[in-house]
C-alpha cells in the first residue's frame, strides 16, 4: 500500500521558494533530470501538466502502480515520485500553501470590527434558547407540544403556524424559544460544527424510569457543552411515577438537585395533565435571569442555520436562529457557500416580517442552495463580497472532498484487489431534503451485498452542480437525484466526463433501480417503452397551488401517474411522475395525439415553453442480486 504520510525521500527536495497558488506549477532543467515543481495536494491534471503528458497518459500509468485516479483525483507524494522516476524526471516538492481561513474565520473577518464590540448602552435581555435532551420516550417531545398548545402567542398567528426549527414561548410576558428537535443527537451535531446554540438544557427524566443509559449520554452532552441543566422529572401522574429515584439517580450521576440542597433546578410535571409545567417554564425563566443573557440588536445579524431546503415555488429555504444582532429583509447573507439577498423572512407565527432580533427563529428566503445544518449565517456588505467568500468556501469543501475520495477510491482498490468477486457501486446522492437523503441511505445499505457495494461516498440537498460531476468523475460514481433537478449546463460536463445521471421521485423506484443497476452489471436487460410526447405551449400561474403547464401532445398518449421526462434543447433536466393532467376544467387519465391538455409534474416547477414533456415505462428481466 501507498504510505500516505511519507512526504519526502532523497529524490524529493524541498523548495524554501514560497509559491503563490495551490499546485502551482513550474517545470524547469537542471543538470540532469528535468525537475518539476509541485505544491501538496497533488492533482493527476496537474501533475500531468507540469509533466507535460496527457492525463490519460498518466492514469493509465496510475493503472499500472493499482491504482484507479481519475483526473482531478489526488495521488500522494510517494506515488507522484515513482511515476516521475518512469518519466526521468525529478519532483521537487513545495510546501503547500497555507489554506485560505476556514469558513467561519473567513466569515468572521467580514464583519466590521467596531460593531463585533458592542457597546454596554446597546445589549438588551434576549429570550433563552432551550432543548430538550433525554431518554427515547421519556417525553420529551410530549412536554414541548403540551406547553405549546396553552402557551404559543395569541392573536400573533394571522397564517399558519410554520415550521421553523425552533418555536416561540410567552410566558409572563417574556419569550422563550425552543429548539424543535430534541435529542442529543441534533444539538450535538450543531457543537461539532461550531454552533452553541442552546443556552438551557432541559433533561427530561421520566419518573417511573428514572435514569436510563441515554440520559446519562444527554446529560454529559449538556456538562460537555457547559450548559445549565434543568431536570424535568415527566410521567408524575403515573401511579408508578417515583420521583425520589430520579433525585436519588441525579445525585449519583453527579447531578445534586436544589431539593437535596444542590443547585441544579429539578421540576416535576406531567406532559398529560399539564401539572407543573409552568413550574418549569418559571424555572426557565429564573435560570435565564441568572444567565444573564444579552444581544445587541443593534448590529448586523450573525445566526446558525437550524436546517434548510428547497421548496416548492421559494427555492431554497433555511430556518435559522439569529443569536445576535437583527436579520433585515434585504440583507445580503451568506452560510456555508450559499449567499443571497433576503428576500422574505417568516416567522414561527407564518407571518412576514422585516426583521428579526436576536434569539428568534425564523424562516429565511433567498439564498443560492441549501446550506447544511449548523451552518453560520453571516451578514455581508455587498453581493460582491458575499459571492467572493462563498466561491472560496466551495472550493476548499470541495478540495476536502475530493481529497477525502482519492483515499476512499484507494481503500476500495485494495479491498476489490482482495476479493475480486465483489463489485463497488459509489454514488452521489443529491436530495431536496436531509431527511430524505438519510433514509434513501438507509435503504441502499439494506441491498444484497454480497456480490456488490453500494456506497454513498456523499450526499447532499440541492440541484445536480459541476461540482458533482467532478467529483463523480474523481471517484467513479454515478449521481442519483431525487426530486432535483440537473442545472444548467450540466448534462454537457457530465457526457465529457462520462458520468451517468439518475434521477427519480419517488424512493423505492430509485431502489428498485439502483437494484436493477446493480443486476444490470451482471446481465443488462431494461427496454424502456415510450408512451407519448407533448410540448409546452404556455405556463399558466393559477393562485393556489403550483403552476401548470399548457401542453399540445405531439406522439402517442399522456397518462397520469407515468414516467415523466422533461428535455430542454434536448438534454434531459427533470425526471419524475406525472401528477396529474387536466382537459379543460376536467381532470383524466390520459390525453391522446393533437389534443391539448395542462400537465402537473410532481415536484418540478421549473417549466419553460418549448421544454418537452416525455411520458414511458420501464420493462425489464432482472438478474438476482443473490443467488
Ligand atoms: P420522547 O421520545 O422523549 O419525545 O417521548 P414522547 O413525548 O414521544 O412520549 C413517549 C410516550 O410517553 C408517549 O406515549 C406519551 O404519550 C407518553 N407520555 C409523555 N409524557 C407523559 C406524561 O406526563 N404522562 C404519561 N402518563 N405519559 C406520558
Amino acid at each position: 500500500m501507498v504510505n500516505r504520510k511519507r512526504t519526502a525521500n532523497k529524490t524529493i527536495k524541498k523548495s524554501k521558494k514560497p509559491i503563490v497558488g495551490k499546485n502551482s506549477i513550474e517545470a524547469k532543467t537542471n543538470d540532469t533530470k528535468k525537475e518539476i515543481n509541485l505544491a501538496t495536494p497533488i492533482i493527476v491534471k496537474n501533475f500531468a501538466e507540469a509533466a507535460n503528458k496527457k492525463p490519460s497518459e498518466v492514469i493509465k500509468a496510475l493503472m499500472g502502480l493499482n491504482i484507479l485516479a481519475s483526473i482531478n483525483q489526488t495521488i500522494d507524494v510517494a506515488t507522484a515520485e515513482k511515476l516521475c522516476g518512469s518519466y526521468g524526471l525529478s519532483l521537487k516538492l513545495e510546501e503547500a500553501v497555507k489554506k485560505e481561513p476556514r469558513a467561519e474565520k473567513t466569515i468572521q473577518s467580514t464583519i466590521p470590527k467596531e460593531i463585533i464590540k458592542d457597546k454596554p448602552e446597546d445589549l438588551v435581555e434576549r429570550p433563552p434558547i432551550v432543548t430538550f435532551l433525554g431518554h427515547v420516550d421519556h417525553g420529551k417531545t410530549s412536554i414541548q407540544d403540551a406547553i405549546r398548545k396553552t402557551n404559543i402567542v395569541k392573536g400573533e398567528s394571522g397564517g399558519i403556524t410554520q415550521h421553523t426549527g425552533a418555536s416561540v414561548i410567552k410566558f409572563n410576558g417574556k419569550d422563550i424559544v425552543f429548539i424543535d428537535t430534541p435529542g442529543h443527537e441534533a444539538f450535538t451535531s450543531m457543537r461539532a460544527r461550531g454552533a452553541n446554540v442552546t443556552d438551557i438544557a432541559i433533561l427530561v427524566v421520566a419518573a417511573d424510569d428514572g435514569f436510563m443509559p441515554q440520559t446519562v449520554e444527554a446529560m454529559n452532552h449538556a456538562k460537555a457543552a457547559n450548559v445549565p441543566i434543568i431536570v424535568a422529572i415527566n410521567k408524575i401522574d403515573l401511579a408508578s411515577a417515583d420521583p425520589d429515584k430520579v433525585i436519588l439517580h441525579m445525585q449519583q450521576n453527579n447531578l445534586m438537585s436544589e431539593d437535596w440542597g444542590g443547585e441544579v433546578g429539578t421540576v416535576k410535571v406531567s406532559a398529560t395533565t399539564g401539572e407543573g409545567l409552568d413550574n418549569l417554564l418559571e424555572r426557565i425563566t429564573l435560570e435565564a435571569e441568572l444567565l444573564e443573557l444579552k444581544a445587541n440588536p443593534k448590529r448586523s445579524a450573525t445566526g446558525v442555520v437550524l436546517e434548510a431546503e428547497l421548496e416548492t415555488g421559494m427555492g431554497a429555504t433555511a430556518n435559522i436562529m439569529v443569536l445576535n444582532g437583527t436579520l433585515n429583509l434585504g440583507d445580503v447573507i451568506l452560510a456555508d457557500a450559499y449567499y443571497g439577498k433576503v428576500k422574505a423572512l417568516i416567522d414561527s407565527h407564518g407571518k412576514r416580517v422585516k426583521s428579526v432580533g436576536p434569539s428568534f427563529p425564523v424562516k429565511v428566503v433567498g439564498l443560492s442552495g441549501v446550506p447544511t445544518a449548523g451552518a453560520p449565517l453571516t451578514v455581508c456588505k455587498t453581493e460582491k463580497e458575499a459571492s467572493a467568500i462563498a466561491k472560496q468556501v466551495g472550493n476548499d469543501t470541495r478540495s476536502e472532498v475530493l481529497a477525502k475520495s482519492s483515499i476512499t477510491s484507494l481503500e476500495e482498490l485494495f479491498s476489490s484487489i482482495e476479493d475480486k468477486k465483489r463489485n463497488d457501486l459509489n454514488i452521489i446522492l443529491k436530495t431536496d431534503v436531509q431527511g430524505t437523503a438519510e433514509a434513501i441511505k438507509e435503504s441502499l445499505a439494506k441491498l444484497p451485498s454480497d456480490k456488490i457495494k453500494v456506497k454513498v461516498i456523499h450526499s447532499a440537498v440541492g440541484s445536480v452542480s459541476d461540482n458533482d460531476i467532478l467529483l463523480a468523475s474523481a471517484s467513479k460514481a454515478i449521481i442519483v437525484g431525487f426530486h432535483v433537478k440537473i442545472n444548467n449546463g450540466v448534462n454537457d460536463s457530465a457526457k465529457r466526463e462520462n458520468v451517468e445521471i439518475r434521477l427519480y421521485s419517488i424512493i423505492y423506484e430509485l431502489i428498485e433501480d439502483i437494484t436493477d443497476a446493480l443486476e444490470g452489471r451482471l446481465d443488462p436487460e431494461q427496454r424502456e417503452k415510450q408512451l407519448g410526447k407533448a410540448r409546452i405551449l404556455k405556463i399558466f400561474s393559477v393562485s393556489k397551488g403550483p403552476k401548470i403547464c399548457g401542453c399540445l401532445v405531439e406522439e402517442g398518449t399522456i397518462k397520469t401517474g407515468c414516467k415523466t421526462r422533461v428535455f430542454r434543447n434536448n438534454e434531459i433536466i427533470y425526471n419524475g411522475t406525472l401528477q396529474s393532467l387536466r382537459r379543460f376544467q376536467d381532470d383524466v387519465k390520459e390525453v391522446k395525439t393533437s389534443q391539448e391538455c395542462g400537465i402537473r409534474l410532481d415536484n418540478f416547477l421549473d417549466f419553460q415553453e418549448e421544454d418537452i414533456i416525455q411520458v414511458y415505462e420501464i420493462e425489464f428481466k432482472k438478474a438476482k442480486l443473490v443467488n
